[in-house]
């Protein structure tokens, strides 16, 4: 048996990463950032005034000044003269303060008569204008890789970049295989389950920026496994659920070295999990996992998540961790690192229910996986563990 880590370096060796496309800016929100991007202008490209008010020379702020108000600067129309002695310019918030202006006076301290203001506060000290550049200037680097978020796309928007380099979204096709199995919404007949695998794995792998094809289940032949393992042209991941042990119905790994894989075979230490294979077939990466609901979705969680992350140009590093209490004992654990289910809740940590690998009920309830070293001793609550969250998404 070879350790996750082993199996996951194998995952990254066949995770070519995708090549880069471009997006409107509109659909690049999830998308990740392919090269580094560069501002095409300077924001604001002028002093802005940052509030309602005249703008002054700084110098002349004093209590009970006297001004003329000689024009106005609005947002999208400035003023064109240079501001002279004893003269204010009529400002609004993002317009461009006028040339011999270094201040804005807000207009809730001045009274105002005519063409005249006269200020009755000067105890505003801040300059109220927002200097050319204070935000990014031109050339500003945006840098890649990065998954682009709701904050990133106005940035982008503000630096004038309409069309964002990006990677290609992977397209992972998903074959369920096995007699028992049915689509959610058909009828089973009395030996028979739903399908749930192909469906949660889908969901998990579109939250990371994929495109999940869900193919028909496989029954336990090989021609049908033949045929669709022929319909997965134009994926560039092929995951297969189930059949993938050594018993007398588990046919993937047969099939495949038929179709010509080269496919290399894991005992990986992991409970759930365990049976993995994986190879190239037709120069596409391939990858199948155990049948059973929970070894389906952790592996979904520990293996395909990081090495769809690394085709996405994200980089090869396992599913990120980071350490909490235990809310509750833990007994000893067995020679296998064992993902159990469990459940964040102020901090703090506890197991989410049993941890036999067809509770999907229990996995539901979950929202963190507790890694616990393989021969782990019983760990008492207080001790801290290592915790994968389930909701990752970047
Ligand atoms: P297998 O690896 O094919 O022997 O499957 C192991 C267990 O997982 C069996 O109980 C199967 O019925 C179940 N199983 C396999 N594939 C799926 C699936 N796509 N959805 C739900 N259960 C499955
Ligand atoms: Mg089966």
């Amino acid at each position: 048996m070879i350790p996750v880590s082993t199996a996951l370096e194998h995952l990254f060796a066949l995770a070519d990463p995708m090549p880069v496309e471009t997006v409107p800016l509109q659909a690049a929100a999830g998308r990740v950032l392919a090269q580094d991007v560069h501002a095409k202008r300077t924001q604001p490209p002028f002093d802005a005034s940052s509030m309602d008010g005249y703008a002054i020379k700084s110098v002349e702020a004093e209590q009970h000044a006297q001004f003329k108000v000689v024009g106005e600067a609005a947002a999208g129309h400035g003023w064109t003269g240079t501001l002279g002695a004893g003269q204010a310019v009529r400002i609004f918030t993002g317009a461009p303060v006028p040339a011999g202006a270094d201040h804005v006076i807000i207009q809730e301290n001045v009274d105002r008569a005519g063409d005249l203001i006269t200020i009755t506060d000067a105890g505003d000290t801040k300059s109220n204008i927002r200097p050319a550049g204070v935000d990014f200037t031109q050339g500003k680097a945006v840098t890649a890789p990065r998954r682009l978020t709701p904050g990133d796309v106005a940035l982008l928007a503000s630096m004038n970049i309409a069309d964002v380099p990006v990677r290609r979204r992977p397209v992972v096709a998903l074959i369920s295989t096995g007699d028992e199995l049915v689509m959610p919404g058909e009828e089973p007949g009395p030996d028979q389950i739903i399908a749930s695998n192909t469906f949660g794995l889908a969901a998990m792998l579109e939250a990371i920026g994929c495109i999940a094809r869900i193919l028909p289940i496989a029954r336990d032949t090989e021609a049908s496994l033949r045929t669709l393992l022929g319909l997965t042209r134009g994926a560039d991941l092929v995951v297969t659920i189930g059949g993938a042990s050594v018993g007398d119905h588990d046919l993937v790994a047969r099939v495949a070295a038929e179709l010509g894989m080269d496919q290399k075979f894991y005992k990986v230490a992991m409970r759930p999990g365990k049976p993995l294979m994986a190879g190239r077939l037709g120069g596409v990466a391939m990858v199948g996992l155990p049948g059973n609901p929970v070894s389906a979705m952790v592996c979904g969680t520990i293996f395909l998540t990081p090495m769809l992350r690394a085709m996405l140009g994200l980089g090869a590093a396992p599913a990120k961790r980071h350490q909490v209490p235990l809310s509750c004992d833990l007994g000893q654990n067995g020679p296998r690192e064992h993902y159990m289910r469990g459940y964040v809740e102020a901090g703090k940590v506890r197991d989410a229910g049993a941890q036999d690998s067809s509770l999907l009920s229990v996995l539901a309830s979950a929202n963190a996986l507790i890694v616990r070293p393989p021969n782990d001793p019983p760990r008492a609550s207080g001790t801290l563990v290592d915790i994968i969250p389930l909701t990752q998404q970047s």
